[in-house]
């Protein structure tokens, strides 16, 4: 089914090895020799009983039809051998070491045959499996487990009892086990899908086609240790011209089941990723129309609010400055004006502080988070951005299980702010210096993320004032990206700080309190 695959071969792969020649000279000169030794020797044993070694040689998956000539042919032999020598002194011991010599003929004929029969049948078995398995809409590709089992073994033997910690410090193992499961087949749909044009052209190692960043690999390890019934997950594998497609795949691990040839069942998902990213952003989208509406309705909320306090403003302190102005200066009404102005600019204080508490009521729903999830998430919505920006995002995470209690939506939104602010500043760079990395650790009680782009960083004006609503040094800004940001960071408790990293470009460093 494979010839050329890595995997071991299958009964039904198992290409019928067809006698060569060579063989069935030898088997014929051996024939020609039992018959000379037997006709003309005079040796009084049943020496026609060596034909079966001829039959051996010659008729080992020979075909049904060769292989009943050979069995004629050598009987036709015995027979020969019997009537030359015996025929005119028929014994009774000739006759019984002919009966013999026959008798041996059939019975090795009939197990060469037999086992022609059951070689037909797995064939036949093994070809109904390779068109079951074409016939099937989703891709398919088997891999051998055996070696990740092994060394899942070692790992045990040295005396770890907690094999996901051990992971969790040891991404290196979790890369070699991959690199160690060979791909033994595939069908016709997964050829297509990974644009493979040929078994075997395919991939012979998972870690040939699936990329380094990959996190399900750690969680397959921990299915094979258990022997799940079902493992599924979702990842990225990279096609031969280079695409990264979206996939889920999924087989079983039951005990009892060999490890060598599982298969595994693997469904493309980028029609769905797709749809999921366009909501997404049309969600997103919708949020910064949203936002710039009510940011415009807000400013003219505020204008008209504060227009009547500032007027009185104007006008107490006109009055004051008249009142000052007198000969002699009236210092008790001038005194009254200023308190009236005073009183105004209380005004002007409750109505901010009425605006603020507009905002904050306007926050959204906190539940626990799984940071890491979320970040990834982020990553992977801005991954078109990246792409029509021509610049690459690297997440690193140390802290797969962190939880943090917060709003998705907000904190998703405060990281592609920060992510398009990085695309923007590295506009100017060539595509190829345009990176973006992103950790995520586990301080003592916080989580830490920090943003690195390759940028020029904050100059000027920007270094005092980057959170300043409205300012911006881009043609079309509005300058309520960062202070955004901040507002979203503070509404969780946390920090945001901004500094030119000593190597070039911004780095970003959010903290935020993580759950125990
Ligand atoms: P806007 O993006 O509309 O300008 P922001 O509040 O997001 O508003 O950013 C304010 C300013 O901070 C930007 O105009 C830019 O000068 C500076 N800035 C933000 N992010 C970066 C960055 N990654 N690198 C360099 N400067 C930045």
């Amino acid at each position: 089914m494979t010839a050329g695959m890595a995997g071991p071969a299958s009964p039904a792969e198992r290409p019928l090895p067809t006698p060569t020649g060579g063989r069935q000279a030898v088997a014929f000169c051996l024939a020609a020799l039992i018959f000379c030794i037997d006709t003309l020797a005079g040796i009084k044993v049943a020496l026609a009983v060596l034909y079966v070694l001829v039959l051996v040689i010659a008729g080992d998956r020979l075909g049904r039809r060769r292989l009943i000539i050979w069995s004629l042919g050598c009987a036709a032999l015995t027979l020969l051998s019997f009537t030359i020598v015996h025929a005119r002194h028929p014994g009774i011991d000739p006759v019984l070491r002919l009966i013999i010599s026959l008798g041996a003929n059939i019975i090795t004929s009939g197990l060469l045959l037999h086992r022609e029969e059951m070689d037909r049948r797995v064939r036949q078995e093994g070809q109904r499996y390779e068109n079951v398995l074409n016939a099937l809409a989703v891709a398919v590709w088997e891999h051998d487990f055996r070696p990740v089992e092994a060394a899942i073994a070692a790992v045990r033997a040295a005396g770890i009892t907690d094999l996901r910690a051990y992971l969790n410090a040891h991404p290196d193992f979790v890369a070699e086990a991959r690199a160690m499961v060979r791909i033994t087949d595939v069908n016709d749909r997964a050829l297509d899908l990974m644009g493979v044009p040929t078994k075997q052209a395919f991939f012979q190692r998972l870690s040939d086609f699936l990329p380094d960043n990959d996190d399900s690999f750690l969680e397959c390890i921990l299915a094979i240790d258990e022997r799940r019934d079902m493992f599924q997950a979702e990842t990225q594998v990279i096609a031969a011209h280079g695409e990264p497609i979206d996939i889920i795949v999924a087989f079983s691990l039951s005990p009892g089941k060999p490890l060598d040839r599982v298969p595994g069942s693997i469904l493309d998902i980028r029609q769905r990723k797709h749809l999921e990213m366009t909501v997404e952003r049309a969600r997103f989208e919708l949020d910064e129309v949203q936002r710039t509406a009510a940011v415009g309705a807000m400013s003219a909320s505020i204008a008209h609010e504060i227009n009547q306090p500032l007027a009185a403003i104007q006008g107490f302190a006109s009055a004051a400055a008249r009142w000052l102005d007198r000969d002699p200066p009236d210092i008790r009404e001038a005194r009254d004006s200023l308190a009236g102005l005073n009183r105004a600019v209380e005004n002007v204080y409750e109505v901010m502080q009425r605006v603020r508490n507009l905002v904050a009521n306007a926050r959204g729903e906190t539940a626990p988070l799984n940071l890491h999830a979320l970040v990834r998430d982020a990553v992977t919505l801005a991954g078109r951005d990246a792409g029509a920006h021509g610049a690459k995002i690297i997440f690193a995470s140390s802290a797969a299980d962190l939880i943090i209690l917060g709003d998705r939506i907000l904190l998703k939104q405060l990281l592609l702010n920060l992510i398009t602010n990085a695309f923007q500043a590295m506009e100017p760079l060539p595509p190829g210096d345009r990176l973006v990395e992103i950790d995520l650790s586990l301080t003592v009680t916080d989580a830490r993320v920090t943003l690195r782009d390759r940028g020029p960083g904050l100059a000027g004006s920007g270094r005092e004032k980057p959170f300043e609503p409205f300012f911006t040094t881009k043609r079309g800004g509005m300058g309520l990206g960062l202070s955004i940001c901040r507002s979203i960071v503070e509404l969780h408790d946390g920090r945001i700080a901004l500094a030119n990293h000593p190597e070039g470009g911004l780095e970003v460093t959010l903290t935020l309190p993580a759950e125990a």
